[in-house]
């Protein structure tokens, strides 16, 4: 067999992907199993957006479009930036792409060069250090813990700044910490980020999902600031509408621009029905959903405090909580069939909870966290308390 190319040697599934996948092949084989990996908004499409794509169907609009996007979804995502996040961007400053996995992509290719160091506060989405290592970049994770709400320092961040730093991820609120950095840690950051030549990726597409806290985009923090940020947001969780595929960047437009050119030569437009989706979704946030979220992780926090070796920070945002199970790990556990086995990692012990009770998570491993494991409550509070239950189950089988 002639051989794959170095690069894609390099590269590993999508974890929480996978096991979603894995998941489902469980289910369709008959296993009942609580799926508590993927991050995927359990709510439906909002009839406005699905009545949109449906018209752009029926009336033919189902053809090439604008690379970054019509106009309208892009002046409609502006005003957007304005009104909520107090942001002034023009139409020629926003992308549109094929999801926001798709544009922070291209945000990595149009800026890295071979060796360019990328700041990435760790834990991690799983998605980000392999897109910097496919674009030549270099990961410079700086760790965070529980101790620190999971959240890095302005001195840390000084402290991580080298003359390779290009750029620095910054995801709030986080996946898969749940963690939101408040108004005043944001702008410690960004007077940091000022005194260097560093873009900022501001990763916000959990911006309508926090519990009693504000969202804000360090873009506001100055104008110099501004024009160094990639502000990165989408459809898939405010509008639950993951599977149609909509993100964007906005930015200064010569950065917007290159990524058009980028984009041009790779996939083009995102889908022509899915934008006309995206214009009707606009604005119909139901905040049904967030209390729906917030009391969802209060019932997980509850239950998870009360299980023994298992510490867990309250998440401020996002729809995950992420356990740290150090109190666990080299313990050893009674399977279902009589034998014991050391839980000697969280992948171990994330497969042993899927195979014994059938709870499906994802392990921190992928995270750059191996002592922790995510739990997506974005799913029916019936699975939440089936999957707690077991998980009671499982960790009384702990010795
Ligand atoms: N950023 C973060 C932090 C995410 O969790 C996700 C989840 N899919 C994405 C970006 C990408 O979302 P999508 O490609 O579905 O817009
Ligand atoms: N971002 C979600 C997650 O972390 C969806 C899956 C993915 O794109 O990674 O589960």
């Amino acid at each position: 067999m002639l051989e794959l190319s170095a690069r894609a040697k390099s590269i590993s599934p999508s974890p929480t992907l996978s096991i979603d996948t894995k998941t489902k092949a469980l289910k369709a084989s008959g296993v009942d199993v609580v799926n508590l990996s993927v991050g995927e908004p359990d709510f439906p499409t909002p009839d406005r957006a699905a009545l949109a794509g449906v018209a752009a169907i029926t009336s033919q609009f189902t053809k090439y479009t604008d690379v970054s996007g019509i106009l309208e979804l892009r002046q409609a995502i502006a005003d957007k930036l304005n009104a909520e996040n107090g942001l002034s961007y023009a139409p020629s400053e926003i992308i549109v792409s094929s999801g926001a996995k798709h544009s922070l992509y291209n945000i990595f290719m149009v800026i890295l060069n071979p060796g360019d160091e990328v700041l990435l506060p760790a834990p991690y989405w799983v998605s980000y250090p392999e897109q910097i290592r496919l674009a030549g970049g270099v990961v410079v994770a700086m760790p965070t813990n529980e101790s620190t709400h999971f959240k890095i320092t302005p001195a840390q961040l000084e402290a991580a700044i080298t003359d390779k730093t290009k750029a620095i991820l910054i995801n709030s609120p986080s996946n898969p910490t749940g963690a939101v950095y408040t108004q005043n840690e944001l702008q410690a950051l960004a007077k940091v980020i000022e005194q260097h030549d560093l873009f900022v990726v501001s990763d916000e597409i959990y911006e309508q999902l926090i519990y009693g806290v504000e969202h804000y985009s360090i873009a506001k923090f100055s104008e110099t600031l501004k024009e160094r940020t990639f502000l990165v947001n989408g459809f898939s969780k405010t509008y639950a509408m993951t599977g149609w595929r909509v993100g964007y960047v906005a930015g200064p437009a010569p950065y917007i621009k290159a990524m058009s050119s980028f984009q041009s030569h790779t996939t083009a437009n995102p889908a022509s029905i899915s934008q006309k989706a995206a214009l009707g979704a606009l604005g119909t946030f139901d905040a049904r959903h967030r209390e729906e979220f917030q009391a969802r992780r209060d019932y997980v926090l509850d239950q998870l405090r009360t299980l023994n070796g298992v510490t867990c920070a309250k998440p401020d945002g996002a729809f995950y909580v992420f356990p740290n199970i150090k109190g666990v790990l080299g313990k050893r556990f009674k399977k279902g069939n009589g034998d014991t086995v050391a839980l000697q990692s969280v992948d171990q012990f994330c497969e042993e909870l899927l195979t014994e009770v059938h709870v499906s998570t994802v392990p921190g491993t992928g995270f750059g966290a191996p002592d922790n494991f995510r739990i997506s409550y974005a799913t029916s509070q019936a699975q939440l308390e089936k999957a707690m239950g077991r998980m009671k189950d499982f960790f009384g089988r702990i010795e």
